[in-house]
């Protein structure tokens, strides 16, 4: 079944799991953290292409998926039926994470939705490993599981700064497109035919400008490069998530604001392309 012409609100859910982390817990409180710097006072609505996210009716709160007691299989059907049934209500839906474990359910659920499934994936990691710990839910392999489902028709890899030869391999395999930071940000106008889902990781960003994650990785993103990404690839992007935002590591809430400034654009994007 395809929601081409699916004309139902943007749902926001929030998908609060943490215990795929392989170095620190804290992203299950990041879809409140981002929540309530969307709607933070020192910022008005609009995002920067003049959609005002602030009007009735171009977006709810669908609350979150509860995952307090689940993990392994369980959390995955979990995230998994709750954003099938809400694409199947029409609705186009913008997840907020949680570790990037979450994105493997949410966008195995998409790609049931919309054949010929692009992924744009903007992380300072890969997330290509075929095993982790012996978990194959973990956030460190979200990418080698959808890429091995062959529910993925290409993933373009943005901000990546932590190939190590295993993962090299990985890409190579599975034929991943990997722009890597230390190239420079050349990467032209990224260009896809039919539905894209965005998958962003906060951590593509310079800890710098997003102190608050789990894992630094120094070399990265700014704000504004990761803003232009989303204002600027071609394509119909049909589904998001914005995961990895840690408020345990946060400073004086600045990441929170930046997600939610990177959330605003997304969101602006969905209802446009909607
Ligand atoms: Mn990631
Ligand atoms: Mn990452």
């Amino acid at each position: 079944m395809t929601t081409d012409t699916a004309t139902g609100s943007l749902a926001l859910l929030g998908l609060p799991q943490d215990d795929n982390s392989t170095f620190l817990r804290g992203p299950r409180l990041g879809p409140d953290a981002i929540r309530h710097a969307i709607v933070c006072d020192s910022a008005n609505m609009f995002a920067e292409s003049g959609c005002d996210l602030g009007a009735p009716g171009l977006w709810h709160d669908a609350g979150d998926v509860v995952l307090e007691q689940l993990s392994g299989v369980d959390a995955y059907n979990a995230i998994h039926d709750r954003v099938g049934r809400l694409l199947e209500e029409g609705n186009r839906v913008f997840s907020l994470g949680g570790d990037h474990s979450v994105s493997y359910p949410a966008v195995m659920a998409h790609a049931r939705h919309h054949s010929g499934l692009n992924l744009l994936h903007i992380d300072a990691h890969p997330d290509l490993y075929d095993d982790m710990g012996g978990n194959p839910f973990s956030h460190a392999s979200p990418f080698a599981r959808l890429m091995e489902s062959g529910k993925v028709k290409r993933l373009v890899q943005v901000g990546i700064r932590t190939l190590n030869a295993h993962q090299r391999a990985q890409a190579e395999r599975f034929g991943v497109e990997v722009h890597e930071v230390r190239h420079g940000l050349k990467i032209g106008k990224l260009r896809f035919d039919g539905p894209v889902y965005l998958t962003l990781d906060l951590d593509a960003l310079d800890p710098a400008f997003a102190p608050g994650v789990s894992h630094h990785e120094p070399g990265g993103l700014s704000t504004r490069e990761v803003l232009t990404i989303i204002q600027e690839f071609s394509g119909r992007l049909v589904g998001a998530d914005l995961v990895e935002l840690n408020p345990d590591r946060d400073i004086n809430g600045v990441s929170a604001m930046v997600a939610a400034k990177l959330a605003k654009e997304i969101m602006a994007r969905l209802i446009a392309t909607a």
